[in-house]
């Protein structure tokens, strides 16, 4: 079976809103084993959405629209897709209960303009929305489906996962099962080359990506079941361990301050951060990992030479002799921050993010980062050199210093051949 994901809406022409859905869908089609040829945007334009449902259908098995399920007049996904299969609406009472009782719960009658969203195309499988008042449904016609559904994420992602992945179950005869192995100090291209005898393996496969300054392989296995594809990877991945050795954080995580806050917490062990141009970026990300509370000390941003002074006690001499942006006055931040808090282990960062150089004349993308447990500090200049891209250098840094940490929880940050300073 294959598939064309077909979204609907201006809004998502205009630029105004981001497709998470084709990617949602995307990811788990292929999880089902289910081929999606071609990803398609429309306007809610009556002409342009048939034109692209019935080409979608001349090449795909089955198309499933996102949006323009709305009780608005410009919400026309239904209408369209019944004219295409030439099936009439008609009120699906269950619907308009579930609807009525959603109002309900929020104290409101449901009004007149909602009873739309309960027309559904004869003979549809309808699907229950619990975040919202839209429904979704699936009408079959010649050995062609349409999946109609909402357009909100967050009424569309339950959907998908509670009815129609159970429902397309039965047109895969295959799964699809992917992990991602995660690197951190190695080029993509580098990796793909040191891989380079894996890329043409056909299943499973194995796929380099550069994400977010970082790479990683995607190896993905096809089998009839979750069991037998897991059994085709696991040697893959224990290669790419013995290969890659410490360069690997972790399969699967989402990003390094995950791996991070997973074993400071293993370890029971606090941290804090001191930083100057991450500008509280650094900070911001270990606080988005659910669990970091039990971990996490403080962050503070000294951007000032003031602060960096008064509040983490980096001497003035020091300020003066080194610059703000040096390595000394990296580690004092972060004994400073150590000092402050009491954490276990402490990052001070300084460096230029850029667009503008300092008064120095540091190149932008220049940093220095330190890590301390209070006995020994390693210092790391990082040359990142984005021009313009503030935010990037911003976020490169802070996993670099994310890096130091995890290496260091993992007794092997002298691999990292760090400048390194015992107190
Ligand atoms: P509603 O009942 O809210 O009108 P709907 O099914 O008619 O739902 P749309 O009106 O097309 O859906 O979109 C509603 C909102 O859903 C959009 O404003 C947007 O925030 C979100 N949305 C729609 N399509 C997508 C998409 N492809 N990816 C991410 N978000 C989307």
């Amino acid at each position: 079976m294959n598939c064309e994901i077909l979204n609907v809406g201006t809004e998502l022409l205009l630029g105004d809103i981001l497709n998470t859905n084709a990617q949602f869908l995307s990811q788990e089609l292929a999880k089902l084993g289910i081929g999606v040829q071609y990803v398609n945007t429309v306007g809610d334009n009556k002409d342009r959405l048939k034109r692209s449902i019935t080409n979608a259908l001349e090449h795909s098995d089955m198309v499933i629209t996102t949006g323009g399920l709305g009780p608005t007049a410009d919400d026309i996904t239904k209408e369209v897709c019944s004219e295409v299969f030439g099936l009439e609406l008609e009120l699906h009472q269950e619907s308009l209960e579930n609807m009525k009782a959603y109002f309900n719960r929020f104290n409101h009658p449901m009004p007149l303009t909602n009873e739309k969203q309960a027309y559904i195309p004869k003979g549809a499988i309808v699907f229950k929305n619990k975040f919202g008042t839209a429904p979704g449904c699936v009408i079959e016609k010649d050995k062609k489906l349409i999946i109609m559904l909402p357009g909100p994420p967050r009424e569309l992602v339950p959907m998908f996962n509670d009815h129609v992945n159970p429902f397309l179950q039965k047109f895969s005869n295959s799964i699809i099962v992917s992990h991602r192995v995660r690197t951190f100090g190695i080029g993509e291209s580098a990796l793909a080359e040191k891989v380079s005898n894996l890329l043409d393996n056909s299943n499973p496969t194995v796929a380099p990506y550069a994400k977010d300054g970082e790479a990683l392989l995607r190896v993905t296995a096809k089998a009839e079941t979750k069991e037998e594809a897991e059994k085709m990877i696991t040697p893959i991945i224990d290669n790419l361990y013995s290969q890659f050795g410490s360069l690997i954080y972790g399969v699967d995580y989402e990003n390094i301050e995950q791996k991070l806050v997973e074993l400071l917490a293993q370890k029971n062990m606090t941290i804090s951060i001191a930083e100057s141009c991450t500008g509280g970026y650094t900070s911001k990300r270990i606080t988005d990992i659910s669990g970091a509370s039990g971990v996490f000390e403080c962050g503070i941003i000294s951007y000032s030479n003031r602060i960096k002074n008064q509040v983490l006690n980096v001497s003035e001499d020091i300020l003066k002799k080194y610059s703000a942006i040096s390595g000394p006055v990296a580690v004092e931040m972060a004994k400073g921050a150590l000092n402050l808090s009491g954490a276990s282990i402490a990052i001070g960062i300084t460096g230029i993010a850029g667009p503008n150089s300092d008064e120095t004349g540091s190149p932008v993308g220049l940093s220095f980062i330190a890590l301390t447990d209070g006995k020994s500090a390693w210092v790391k200049k990082l040359e990142i050199g984005r021009n313009g891209q503030r935010d990037y250098n911003r976020y490169v840094t802070g996993s670099h210093a994310f890096n130091m940490a995890r290496m260091y929880l993992e007794g092997q940050i002298d691999e990292l051949g760090l400048e390194r300073i015992d107190f």
